[in-house]
């Protein structure tokens, strides 16, 4: 904004101006900016181009989560998911269209990617957010669809977009970035003090059982990423991590995996968030049995550790992560084929 303010010639507090109403009060219509002087919004006009994205398809749950496929300006479609809590709405974004990481558990794998968004397309899916919910999203967590590392340079403008208080300014303990455990891009959120929660989709406590879920691990494998958070949290100062395990029935719930996860998580400052798979139509793995849960999060409490067990919202609609995408994929296309 401030190269905006400088080819157009006007002095460089019209770019905070231009920050503030677009990323503060969601302001889209340039010419409706009364502080801005008429020779930056020409230079805006002419030089710049500007989208909403469409919303394409939505859907509500009877716990108040919604979810909604936003249209972007070449026709690709990613998902975003406001989450009703306490006084609170959480967004979840995507940082990419599809994902190349490929877990095994993920609807969104399937696909594989297609691209990467941009930063304002990430923008523009908080903006739809805000929108809809009277501007009550308190919380971000980059977990839609996508490896945000994969997309680091656009998402680190985003975070610091969305924590600029100047910018949309959500504070940066209310903004988690998650990752399937790609080691170089945690290292970089470290040296760049990238203003965010980092939480770790783990999931599994053995490189045999995790590699076969996520396959990056094999690149990747538990020894090194669990040094590398070690890093972090001692590099990050006081900061906790965010642990999420998702229980595949039969696969990672055993008593062994929670007294292994228990050991993982040796000296580390986190929290455990154990996530129930939520099976998806013709999804390869089960919810675990709900006595299976309890035993492992006791392990979890007994050994004093924080373990949380979070249900996945939503579920009466297309909850899992790429599933409203893929059904109206699938009924666009039956809908072609009837014609
Ligand atoms: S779980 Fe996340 S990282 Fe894994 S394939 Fe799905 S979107 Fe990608």
């Amino acid at each position: 904004m401030l190269e905006l303010c400088r080819a157009a010639d006007v002095k460089p507090i019209h770019a905070e101006h231009l920050r503030a109403a677009i990323y503060r009060y969601g302001q889209t219509d340039i010419d409706a900016i009364a502080e801005l002087p008429l020779q930056l919004r020409e230079h805006i006009h002419r030089h710049t181009s500007s989208f909403a994205p469409a919303c394409t398809a939505s859907q509500q749950s009877a716990d108040g989560t919604k979810k909604l496929l936003l249209g972007m300006a070449d026709g690709k479609e990613v998902e975003t998911v406001l989450i009703p809590g306490k006084g609170r709405i959480t967004q979840c974004i995507s940082t990419q269209v599809g994902c190349a990481v490929g877990c095994t558990f993920c609807l969104t794998a399937t696909a594989g990617l297609t691209r990467n968004l941009t930063t304002a397309e990430m923008v523009a899916q908080v903006m739809a957010g805000r929108k809809l919910t009277d501007r009550n999203v308190r919380n971000l967590v980059l977990m839609g669809m996508g490896e945000p590392l994969h997309n680091y340079e656009q998402v680190a403008e985003f975070v610091r977009i969305a924590t600029d208080p100047k910018g949309m300014a959500f504070s940066p303990r209310r903004v988690t970035l998650s990752t399937s455990g790609l080691i170089p891009g945690i290292r970089r959120m470290m040296e760049d003090d990238l203003p965010c929660n980092l939480a770790l989709s783990l999931n599994a406590t053995t490189d045999e059982v995790r590699s076969r879920i996520i396959p990056l691990n094999r690149k990747y494998p538990i020894a090194e990423l669990m040094q590398a958070i070690h890093e972090y949290i001692e590099c990050r100062g006081d900061k906790r991590v965010l642990i999420e395990y998702v229980l595949l029935g039969g696969i990672n719930d055993t008593l062994a995996d929670a007294q292994r996860l228990v050991e993982l998580m040796h000296g580390l400052k986190c929290t455990v968030n154990l996530l129930p798979f939520n099976p998806y139509p013709g999804s390869l793995f089960e919810r675990p049995d709900d006595r299976q849960l309890t035993t492992f999060r006791n392990v979890l409490v007994e050994a004093s550790l924080v373990a949380v067990v979070r249900e996945s919202r939503g579920r009466d609609i297309s909850a899992a992560c790429g599933q409203l995408k893929t059904e109206v994929k699938t009924s666009r296309r039956q809908r072609h084929g009837s014609l």
